[in-house]
């Protein structure tokens, strides 16, 4: 099984790690990697460069072994779309599970992605819940979920994609947004960023900190 997370992650925080590692330890596996979305399409410019954002993925990925930072988004000059990135992978892994973690809030917008509806032939989506993101869903991701939600992990295994698991595990009241603002007010934030990162932010003085 291959595990997948990807994000903007402008900036990587504690909230990120803790859910890729809630993911590894709940499906059991070795690894996750996370994607860096270098040039996210559906939202507005990220604060910090592609470059600045992958030096702090790396550096918050050093912290443990199985989170692996993957730089595929960063080596295409087109806009960062999900379904692309798992045809890749797909290509190169037929037949494995291939899992999309992804949190509530993006998954409330997934019909608004690029050819949305192929991202379950590609692979199984395991939602984590958010707090303040309760799954309130429009009547297409309504059916969507109808037709593919699983509570047991071994379907994900056993199948290679099609799936929707919601992962029960508490997330971090954690946001990159949160973290942006408060860093241009001035407040502390050491407490939600990975050690490296925070440090990294200050040296080059990234959102206005
Ligand atoms: P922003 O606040 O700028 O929108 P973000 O904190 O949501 O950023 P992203 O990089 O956009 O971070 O998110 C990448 C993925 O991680 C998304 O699927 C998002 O839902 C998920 N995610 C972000 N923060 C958390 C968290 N605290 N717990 C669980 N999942 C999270």
């Amino acid at each position: 099984m291959i595990c997948l997370f990807g994000g903007t992650f402008d900036p990587i925080h504690l909230g990120h790690l803790h859910a890729a590692l809630s993911v590894c330890d709940a499906l059991d596996v070795p690894q996750i990697r996370l994607i860096l979305s270098a040039r996210p399409s559906h939202r507005t410019a990220p604060g910090a460069s592609i470059a600045q954002r992958w030096e702090m993925l790396k550096l918050a990925c050093a912290s443990d072994q199985r989170l692996v930072p993957d730089d595929r988004e960063m080596r295409r000059s087109a806009p960062s779309f999900t379904v692309d990135t798992l045809a890749e992978i797909r290509g190169e892994n037929p037949g494995e599970p291939l899992v999309w973690v992804i949190g509530s809030d993006a998954f409330a917008l997934l019909a608004s992605w690029y050819r949305w509806e192929q991202v379950l032939e590609l692979c199984h989506l395991v939602v984590l819940n958010r707090p303040g993101h309760p799954l309130t869903l429009e009547p297409r991701l309504k059916a969507l979920m109808a037709r593919a939600q699983t509570t047991a992990i071994a379907d994900l295994h056993e199948q290679s994609a099609g799936r929707i698991l919601v992962l029960e595990r508490d997330m971090e009241q954690v946001s990159a947004e949160a973290i942006r603002k408060a860093l241009s007010q001035g407040a502390e934030v050491a407490h939600l960023l990975p050690a490296a990162v925070d440090t990294y932010i200050r040296t080059h003085r990234l959102y206005g900190a």
